[in-house]
């Protein structure tokens, strides 16, 4: 079997396969469409705190700048790999061109293990990484953000470096920094509250009252520690959350204070710091009986194996990739409405955009800019790509891709093949 990353993009691939009938494409154009346009491996040394010195592999792959510079977030984890970051970069693409900014796509991860480095180690990490990357990004070009397991801090480094290295400060060169340095307000927040945004609108269509809604979070990150705050502003009871170690579970509804507070002190959730709740696996949880479940932790959870075991109405993708293309079938035919990852988690990148439009023309937005921008860019995807869904009677998922792949097809058209 394929390793997961290879695995991660053969899906990103097949997708584009998928939408390509709805098209009149000429075959080179989808194969480009498929193929990333530059990639960049390094392996870089560390000094580490032992005195040792470690070398660490990076990547930054980008995939697609047609429509406007290459953007997307930068991972930290122990599985990273070029073909995952090849697919993720993909996705980033559509998920640009789905709710219209002008972006491409990119991504960028580092193989490592974030939670066994320490502060300094993962500052000195941070900065060479961004120096040996320091050839490829560029407030014009290409725009890297937060992903899973990197955050304002890492990002605060990465301007520092650039800076640096240019003379000047750059405060373009990244998105998710902290206010401090020309982060921009409602950045940090705009993943999980876009998800919530969106599931709101699919409550809505749906007509499935958000009023004790049962919802189901995988993932107690960037996204899902956000989207589990916004659910209960909502008047939902979200019911199981979920870290990478497990999750906890109560039918009655979680204390999501409790349960985030915890997470934030001893790095888990425990059990004995939530009362009432049950100690559940992240298998168990996705199989919950829930209207509403949001994966929003790592890509592939949701197959052919344990889709049919899916009981949620609603399934809103917080993370990029969570479900396979074989299980998508299997969850159209059970009537489980699901709002892809290209649309329910663009809030993050919509926001990104904001912060390097602010950055570009030296301005500060207020929050009541930034969050209004928010949802009227959110809501007006999302009935984009409803009216697709009703109108060729397509998955939502496909009605995105149509939708995404679509731009992104008319804009290479314009352009043109040079010479
Ligand atoms: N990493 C986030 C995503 O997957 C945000 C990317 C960005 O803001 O550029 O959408």
């Amino acid at each position: 079997m394929a390793e997961k990353g290879t695995q991660t993009l053969e899906m990103a691939r097949k997708q584009v396969d998928l939408v390509a009938k709805y098209f009149d494409v000429d075959p080179g154009i989808l194969e480009r469409l498929k193929s990333t346009k530059r990639e960049l491996t390094v392996h870089f040394p560390v000094k580490m705190d032992d005195g040792s010195v470690r070398v660490f592999t990076g990547y930054r792959v980008q995939h697609n700048d047609t429509r406007g510079p290459f953007k997307g977030g930068i991972r930290y984890h122990p599985e990273v790999d070029l073909d995952e970051v090849r697919a993720l970069a993909m996705w980033m693409t559509w998920k640009s061109a789905v709710v219209n900014i002008p972006f491409g796509g990119a991504k960028g991860g580092v193989q490592c293990n974030p939670k066994e480095l320490s502060q300094g180690e993962l500052e000195r990490l941070t900065r060479r990484f961004t120096w040996e990357i320091s050839i490829a990004i560029g407030p014009e070009v290409d725009i890297p953000a937060p992903d899973v397991y990197t955050n304002p801090q890492v990002m605060a480094w990465i301007m520092d470096t650039y800076s640096t290295f240019k003379g000047y400060a750059v405060p373009g060169v990244v998105t998710g920094k902290p206010l401090e340095l020309g982060g921009s307000v409602g950045r940090y927040e705009a993943t999980g509250k876009g998800v919530v945004i969106s599931t709101l609108k699919a409550c809505e269509y749906l007509n499935i009252p958000i009023e004790g809604a049962r919802v189901v979070i995988q993932g107690c990150g960037n996204v899902g520690s956000i989207a589990a705050q916004y659910f209960d502003k909502a008047g939902a009871k979200v019911i199981a959350i979920s870290d990478s170690k497990g999750g906890l579970y109560n039918e009655k509804g979680l204390d999501i204070r409790a349960a985030l507070d915890c997470k934030k002190r001893y790095a888990c959730l425990l059990q004995e710091e939530v009362s009432g709740t049950e100690v559940i696996t992240n298998k168990e949880l996705l199989e919950l009986d829930c209207d509403i479940l949001v994966p929003a932790a790592l890509e592939g959870v949701i197959t052919e194996e344990n889709a049919p075991r899916i009981k949620a109405k609603i399934l809103v993708e917080g993370a990029n990739g969570p479900t396979t293309p074989e299980a998508d079938e299997i969850l159209a035919e059970k009537g489980i409405f699901v709002v892809p990852d290209i649309l329910a988690n663009a809030g993050g990148v919509v926001v990104s955009y904001f912060e390097w439009v602010q950055n570009l023309q030296e301005l500060l937005w207020s929050e009541e800019e930034v969050a209004t921008r928010l949802e009227n860019i959110l809501k007006r995807s999302f009935d984009e790509v409803v009216a697709i869904h009703e109108e060729k009677k397509v998955t939502m998922r496909m009605a995105a891709y149509i939708l995404g792949v679509g731009r992104v097809l008319k804009a290479h058209l314009l352009r043109g093949i040079y010479p």
